[in-house]
Formats: structure tokens, C-alpha cells, sequence
């Protein structure tokens, strides 16, 4: 029984190592040689006194050298501490210093960021340098260089052992949309739980071929497009980050590609860069988005243009994939489909907790082996966050319609109470958003003394266009929704703040608002 993602993926390069694994930059990488450098990693690691259980951060960009640091990193019994490449100096000292991170792989801008907070990280001991260092070692903090660290390993005399299925694999942060980032501790049960499942529902094989453009630190990329591709031998085409041309010449010219996964973001250049160019992607046998909600517009323009049905599918850091659209069957616009293979998700009242009849809204709950163990150094969060029948509160809201397809309406701290009436900002924001004179919107409650909460409403007019009238935006929406919906605010800004996914920020929003 393999007991491990890393183990599934050792069997592979050990019964067949030159199978290839991925093209990154035109040059192959095929599994034996990447298991390789992957134990000689784990090998330098531990050597270098690297204890089991320890924290190691990967702050890189996506190359066969994150792969192998993350791996590597898992070989040696360590613990992978993911770090989204546009953090900057606040974010970075948030995360090492929660995590008490003990290595950091990064690339030279990273070595750069880090060098000042190392006052501040106490338990940072050393640096890998994913590329040749430019300038000379800071005497503070010791820097080895990858290639190094590899000769190292690969003559070093260590046994290795596999990790067992309850050893903490990851603490993956969470995108920090509604509030500090927390870290969720994914054991290796749950990354080999899900990856099972999500292979299965989309009859994932070792004939796969994926074109592999989503950043590698973040669930997405990571554990379903990564991991899918090790767990089942398939291979990667894998960029270093997502330009739409690159994107799109390679759908065009590369027929041994079977599949692509993006966030809304991508499809939506995709679309755009075809149009004006004329380009048109190859047929593949799977398009899926998630992370962020796909419109039933850009999916009806994708099917129309590509010839495709995207799958949509809903996950977060802490449980990586919860439901989807059926592989086979109806894939349903705006919808995210049924839970996969031996999960279970649930609606329930927000404040009852007892499960909700079709139709209604409430918080999504989920359960099964793939959610995670709890937040890292956070019995407050983790307390609240699962009941004492192990169901997980997602933070999400939403329905499930007639035929069982989750729909996702919003985020349980966003609802809204006025006047004793429950408003779900995503409803308000998708009126204001066909409003000609708004070209980003974002709703969000604050105290009112008469109504508990007042509903107010942020809109960025499109570029080189006049604001319109706050009272022309009021009326649109009492026009379209109950009255008690509409805003009784409406505040004019030049952009929302978003985080480093593009996801709107709005418990920043409250606080300058208040
Ligand atoms: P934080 O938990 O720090 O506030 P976050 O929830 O944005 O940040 P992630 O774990 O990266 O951090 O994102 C998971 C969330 O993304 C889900 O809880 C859900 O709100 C949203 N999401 C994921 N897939 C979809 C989808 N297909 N449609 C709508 N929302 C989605
Ligand atoms: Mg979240």
C-alpha cells in the first residue's frame, strides 16, 4: 500500500526511469532523473542537520528545482512551508517567523527580501540558493547553492526513510482574502486522499499531458496539477508563469498536451489574446478553473470560442479539492458541481449549524480524509472550525440546487444582517456590476445604529469614464433587487485592494471605510 504522494512517485521513477516527467524551457526532465536529484536534496538537507518535523520554505517560482526542493524537502522528513512569490517583507516575516522556518530555498531577488529580516527570524539557520548567488554571502546568514547541496547529497551517507501517513507533509498558508494568512498542517494522508480522488473523477492517466502555467505555491498548481501528474505518471509541460501568447502558442503547437488548468483570470487573457490574434488552441480532453468563481459568461464565450466545456471545480488550501463537475455528464455554468470520491459536503444554517433543504443558503461544510489537521499553532481557529463530528466549516457560502450541484453564493464573514435581513454581497455586487459605470465593484457591511449593519457598496468607474451619480447606482439596484438590498452608501475609489491571487481584500476595505 503506498502510503505517500512522494512514495507513489519514487515507484514510478523506480520501475520506469526514463519516462519523461516534464519539459521546462524546452529542456526534458524525465522521473529517474528527477528522483535522483530528489534524494540527493533530502540526503544534503539532513546532512546539513536538517531534523525531521523542521520547517522549509520554498520561495520560488515554478522550475524542476522547486519540484525537487519540495520533494526533497518531504524525503528528508521535513515539513514544506509554501510562500506566494509576490509577498513582500511584511508578509515574509509573517509566515517564516509563524512557521519558525528553519531553511528558505529562493531564488536571488528572495535572498535579497530576506537578508533585513533576519532579526526578526530567530530560527532561520540557512539559505539555498535556487540560482548562482550575485553578490557575495552576507556573513549573517550562511547561503548554500542548490548544485551544491546536490554533490553534497548524492555522496552523503544517509539513510532516508519514507514518511508515515500522519506526518505533516505542508502548512500551506492560506491566501489571506479575509484576513491574516493562517497556516493549514496537510499530513500526508490527506495530499494522497485527494490526489486519489481527483484522479479518479477525471480519469486522470499516465497518457496525460499537462500544460502547467499556475504557480506552483499555491493549491492549485500544486496539488492538483503536480501531484495528479506524480501520482499517475503523466507529464507536464510547465512554464514559469503565465503569459497569455506563450499560453496560447503552446495550446496551438503542442499536440501531445491533453489537458490545461487555470484560475478565471487566465481563461478570461486566453479568450482575449485568441480574439485578437486569431490563434485557437488545439482540442484537449480537459479545461478546469477554479480558486475564484468562473462567470457563466466566460465559460459560454470559452465553449463558443475554444469549443470547450470547462470543468469547474471548488477547493482551499486547507481541505485542496472539495467538489466538481462531473467528468462525464453535465458540467453546470456557475455551479461546482457534486463532492469527489469519498469526501462529503454539506449546507448548513449559519446560525443552527443543522443542515439546510435544497435551495437554501448557508455555510458549506465539509468532510472526509482529505481535510487538513488543523491551523498550525492555532487551537482558536481550529476549535472553531470543526465540529464534534469532524465537519469542516469552509467559510463559504452556498446552495445546492435541485439536481445536487453546489453553487457558491459568497463567504460566511461577508454575509450581511440589516435590519434583521440577510443581504449576500455577491448578489448586490453582480447587479452593480452590469451597471455601465462601474467596472469593479465590491459590497461589504458596516455598523449601523438603526439596522445593525448597513449594506455599502465601493465601485472603481472604468478607466477615462466619469463616476456616475451615487443616487443613479442606488436606484439601479432598487430596480433589480429588494429594497432592503440596495445600498445606503455608495464610495468611489481607483481600485480595491486585492491580494496577491486577485482576490478582493474587503476586511481592508472595512477598516479604511470605518
Ligand atoms: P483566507 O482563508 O486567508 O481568507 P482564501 O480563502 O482566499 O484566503 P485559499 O485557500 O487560497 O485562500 O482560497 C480558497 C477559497 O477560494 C475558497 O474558500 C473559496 O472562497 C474560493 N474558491 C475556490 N474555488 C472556487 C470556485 N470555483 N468558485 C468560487 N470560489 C472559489
Ligand atoms: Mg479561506
Amino acid at each position: 500500500m503506498t502510503s505517500s504522494l512522494l512514495e507513489a512517485f519514487l515507484d514510478h521513477a523506480h520501475r520506469a526511469p526514463g519516462r519523461p516527467l516534464l519539459t521546462f524551457e524546452r529542456e526534458p526532465v524525465s522521473y529517474g532523473e528527477l528522483a535522483e536529484h530528489v534524494t540527493a536534496f533530502a540526503k544534503g538537507l539532513r546532512q546539513r542537520g536538517l531534523q525531521p518535523g523542521e520547517r522549509v520554505a520554498l520561495f520560488l517560482e515554478n522550475s524542476p528545482r522547486f519540484i525537487i526542493a519540495y520533494l526533497g524537502v518531504q524525503a528528508a522528513g521535513g515539513v514544506v512551508v509554501l510562500v506566494n512569490t509576490a509577498y513582500r517583507q511584511v508578509e515574509l516575516a509573517h509566515i517564516l517567523s509563524d512557521a519558525e522556518v528553519h531553511t528558505c530555498v529562493t531564488g536571488t531577488a528572495g535572498i535579497a527580501e530576506l537578508i533585513p529580516l533576519r532579526d526578526q527570524l530567530p530560527s532561520l539557520q540557512w539559505l539555498v540558493a535556487a540560482e548562482p548567488p550575485a553578490a557575495a554571502t552576507p556573513a549573517s546568514l550562511p547561503v548554500v547553492s542548490f548544485d551544491t547541496l546536490l554533490v553534497e547529497g548524492a555522496s552523503a551517507p544517509i539513510a532516508l526513510s519514507l514518511p508515515r501517513p500522519e506526518d505533516l507533509a505542508v502548512l500551506g498558508y492560506t491566501s489571506g482574502t479575509t484576513g491574516r494568512s493562517k497556516g493549514a498542517m496537510l499530513q500526508h494522508r490527506n495530499l494522497l486522499a485527494n490526489v486519489k480522488a481527483v484522479t479518479e473523477a477525471w480519469r486522470w492517466t499516465a497518457e496525460d499531458r499537462l500544460l502547467l502555467a499556475l504557480p506552483l505555491f499555491h493549491t492549485h498548481g500544486l496539488m492538483v496539477g503536480l501531484h495528479g501528474t506524480l501520482y499517475t505518471g503523466g507529464s507536464l509541460e510547465l512554464h514559469r508563469r503565465f503569459v497569455a501568447t506563450d499560453a496560447l502558442a503552446t495550446l496551438r503547437d503542442d499536440a501531445s498536451l491533453t489537458m490545461f488548468f487555470g484560475v478565471p483570470t487566465m481563461y478570461g487573457r486566453l479568450l482575449e489574446e485568441s480574439r485578437r490574434t486569431g490563434v485557437k488552441p488545439r482540442a484537449l480532453r480537459l479545461w478546469v478553473s477554479g480558486s475564484a468563481p468562473l462567470s457563466p459568461q466566460l465559460f459560454h464565450d470559452i465553449e463558443h470560442d475554444f469549443g470547450a466545456r470547462i470543468l469547474e471545480r471548488y477547493g482551499m488550501t486547507e481541505t485542496v479539492m472539495n467538489t466538481t463537475n462531473p467528468f462525464e455528464g453535465e458540467r453546470r455554468p456557475g455551479t461546482v458541481g457534486f463532492p469527489f470520491p469519498r469526501q462529503e459536503a454539506r449546507v448548513v444554517d449559519v446560525r443552527t449549524r443543522k443542515p439546510l433543504p435544497l435551495g437554501e443558503t448557508g455555510e458549506i461544510e465539509v468532510r472526509g480524509p482529505h481535510v487538513f489537521a488543523g491551523y498550525w499553532r492555532r487551537p482558536d481557529a481550529t476549535a472553531e472550525s470543526f465540529d464534534a463530528e469532524g465537519w469542516f466549516r469552509t467559510g463559504d457560502l452556498g446552495e445546492v440546487d435541485a439536481d445536487g450541484y453546489l453553487r457558491i453564493t459568497g463567504r460566511a464573514r461577508e454575509l450581511i444582517i440589516s435590519g434583521g435581513f440577510n443581504v449576500y454581497p455577491r448578489e448586490v455586487e453582480e447587479v452593480l456590476a452590469t451597471h455601465p459605470g462601474v467596472a469593479e465593484v465590491a459590497v461589504l457591511g458596516l455598523p449601523d445604529a438603526d439596522y445593525g449593519e448597513q449594506v455599502v457598496a465601493v465601485v472603481v468607474p472604468p478607466p477615462g469614464v466619469h463616476a456616475p451619480e451615487a443616487q443613479a447606482l442606488v436606484e439601479w439596484c432598487r430596480d433589480r433587487l429588494a429594497s432592503f438590498k440596495k445600498p445606503r452608501r455608495v464610495v468611489f475609489m481607483d481600485s480595491l485592494p486585492r491580494n496577491a491571487l486577485g482576490k478582493v481584500q474587503k476586511h481592508l476595505l472595512r477598516a479604511r471605510l470605518r
